[in-house]
């Protein structure tokens, strides 16, 4: 193995070891948890060592950088999840290669996707992102929708051709009554879930944890941890 790629098994080991641990103290089963690694500014040959060493689902945060790395890690057999803001303008670009987004939070962005997925001819994972930014239930500043405008958004990607209703994604808050206090945002996020899956029962992906509370995402019940830096070190620019 040269450096790099003993780097990344190092860093995926741990992040791997970090999962089996949260799963086995929550009760749940091991593989109930699907690790997504982050690849956001590193580069394409990074993706490809990560798919040598077994990582079978990858994120990124802007089209203009995935959209070359997807095309040139093609051959491989990854799923590409879209974790970023999204501009309606790129959903024809994104549907290129992304297999599920997971930052819908809005009307117009549903119609744009599920215009693009009927051009393209492909269907595509949609997650809700949902905002936690404040207890009351406002969206906060990291994106995503009021969990009151949910359901309604809900039924619009459900009755959207070639869009699947996959479930809901959520970044723990910055700022507002969960700031610092992850566990509560994810458990939130879990009850969101839980209603949204009473009326869409396929919507069953709970997409929550980055590198810095992954654990706790994993006892609130997340079925994708979404994990970026512990895997591949530090980023050199600041997203
Ligand atoms: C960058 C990013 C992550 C991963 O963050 P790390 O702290 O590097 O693990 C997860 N989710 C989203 C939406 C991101 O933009």
């Amino acid at each position: 193995m040269n450096d790099r790629k003993s780097e990344l098994a190092a860093g995926l080991a741990a992040v791997r070891e970090r999962i089996d641990r949260a799963c086995d103290a929550a009760g749940r089963g091991r593989t109930s948890v699907t690790l997504i690694v982050v690849t956001k500014t590193f580069p394409a040959e990074d993706v490809r060592l990560l798919a040598e060493l077994g990582v079978r689902d990858v994120a990124e945060n802007r089209d203009q950088e995935a959209a070359p790395k997807a095309a040139a890690c093609a051959d491989l057999s990854l799923n590409w999840h879209f974790v970023g803001q999204l501009q309606t303008n790129k959903a024809r670009s994104v549907l290129s290669y992304a297999d599920f987004v997971h930052s819908v939070d809005r009307p117009r962005l549903v119609r744009a996707l599920s215009e693009a997925a009927g051009a393209s001819g492909r269907e595509i994972g949609v997650l809700l992102q949902v905002g936690l930014g404040d207890a009351a239930g406002a969206s906060g500043t990291r994106g995503g929708v009021a969990p009151t405008a949910l359901p309604e958004l809900a039924d619009a990607v459900a009755g959207a051709e070639r869009l699947r209703l996959a479930g809901v994604m959520a970044v723990a808050p910055l700022s507002g009554a969960y700031a610092g206090r992850p566990s509560e945002a994810f458990e939130r996020l879990r009850e969101i879930s839980t209603g949204l899956r009473a009326e869409h029962p396929g919507a069953s992906m709970v997409s929550a944890g980055m590198s810095a509370d992954l654990e706790e995402a994993v006892t609130a019940g997340a079925t994708h941890v979404r994990v970026g830096s512990a895997v591949l070190g530090h980023r050199l620019r600041l997203r």
